[in-house]
């Protein structure tokens, strides 16, 4: 399965990748970084794939675990 990851050295907290896809992507208030919230991605491949894309850093990998 593929694991969304984000990585917080790179994460400028944009609120792209919320935007795009509230399910899986929420900015935390506690370090003001994006955290993967879920652990069942089945059905959210896409907006997945769409919130990596629109990353301004790179900073969301989707590769398979
Ligand atoms: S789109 Fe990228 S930089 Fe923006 S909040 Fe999400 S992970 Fe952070």
């Amino acid at each position: 399965m593929k694991i969304p990851k984000v990585d917080p050295e790179k994460c400028v907290a944009c609120g792209n990748c919320e935007a795009i896809c509230p399910e899986v992507f929420l900015i935390e208030e506690s370090d003001n970084l994006s955290h993967v919230i879920i652990s069942d991605f089945f059905g959210l491949e896409g907006c997945i794939e769409a919130a990596v894309e629109n990353c301004p850093e790179d900073a969301i990998t989707y590769e398979e675990e």
